[in-house]
């Protein structure tokens, strides 16, 4: 068998593609043209490229981008006063703080003092609570990836057996609220979890988020099953740096039923769910 491939980045183009039609629409009706607001600390060479490729998002989908960057000896009272003005702007709709934080940062600190209404990472401890009691807010935006291609591919979810590695706040746990909100069976997995094969062989969806290279194994895959790969590493290959994922690509397309890989799957529609967060936060905030 070889698995059908769930192709992320093209259903990431297909969705901005919708978006920047929804958002034209928007600021007809509204006059208003959202805005999404970028706040970096420092100089991390990955987190500048990850900040430039969101700013542009945003331009290409119609919205406004406002980047502020800071040195990387900026103060927790820095910040937030940063982070008080986004607030009150009113053409910012929803605000990012770009992690890894600088050490001297308290980078739940930050997120908290984000409004709600703006935290279109929702990491907000509010967003969080909604979250997991099936409530409306707003929602992390890997794991909304990830549902958007399995509903994208049409995969079952209602009463399937769900397996998530990896139990992170921003992939693996909001990922396992979203998932039994539409039914599944939920079983979230972690360092310690005793026998994980197995576990993942029980998975009719297997999500894979640990950025441990290739450790999902053909061997560890029910037949038939749907694969997910958040994983991204670097490894080196014949002098070139390459991503590679959770999964063994080769060997689980031998045995699953479909698979989005790591380059090219849940990767490129992290971006295309913040901008449909912020065009959100920004329908909740002016109406329209
Ligand atoms: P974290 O490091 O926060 O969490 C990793 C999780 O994996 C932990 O729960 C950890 O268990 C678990 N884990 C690690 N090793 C093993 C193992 N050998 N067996 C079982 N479980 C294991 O990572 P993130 O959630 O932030 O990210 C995970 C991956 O997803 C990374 O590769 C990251 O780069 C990628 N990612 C991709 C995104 C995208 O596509 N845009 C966005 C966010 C992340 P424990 O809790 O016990 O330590």
């Amino acid at each position: 068998m070889t698995a059908r491939l769930l192709d992320g980045k093209a259903l990431a183009q297909s969705i901005r593609t919708r978006l920047k039609e929804e958002v034209a629409r928007f600021v007809q009706q509204t006059s208003v043209q959202p805005g999404l607001a970028v706040i970096l600390a420092g100089e991390n060479p990955a987190s500048q490229v990850y900040v430039r490729n969101k700013s542009k998002a945003c331009v290409e989908a119609g919205m406004n981008s406002f980047q502020h960057v800071l040195p990387a000896a900026v103060t927790q009272e820095e910040l937030f006063a940063l982070v008080d003005r986004l607030n009150a702007d009113p053409r910012v709709h929803g605000i990012l703080v770009q992690l890894p934080v600088p050490p001297q940062i308290n980078a739940l600190a930050v997120q908290e003092r984000v409004l709600p209404a703006k935290d279109v990472d929702g990491f907000h401890p509010l967003n969080v609570g909604y979250l997991s009691m099936g409530l409306e807010g707003l929602v992390p935006c890997t794991p909304l990836g990830v549902m958007e291609i399995l509903k994208d591919a049409q995969v079952p979810i209602l009463g399937q057996q769900a397996v998530i590695v990896g139990r992170s706040n921003i992939v693996g746990k909001p990922l396992a609220q979203l998932l039994l909100r539409e039914h599944a069976t939920v079983t979230l997995c972690h360092s310690r979890t005793r026998d994980l094969p197995a576990v993942c062989r029980s998975a009719d969806i297997l999500i894979a988020a640990t950025g441990q290279k290739k450790m999902i194994r053909g061997s560890w895959v029910k037949p038939g099953a749907a694969v997910i790969d958040v994983g991204i590493s670097f490894e080196e290959e014949n002098g070139k740096i390459k991503q590679v994922g959770d999964v063994d690509t080769g060997e689980v397309m031998e045995v699953a039923g479909c698979l989005s890989p790591s380059p090219g799957g849940p990767g490129p529609m992290t971006i295309a769910m913040l901008l449909c967060n912020t065009l959100r936060a920004a329908r909740r905030q002016v109406g329209g």
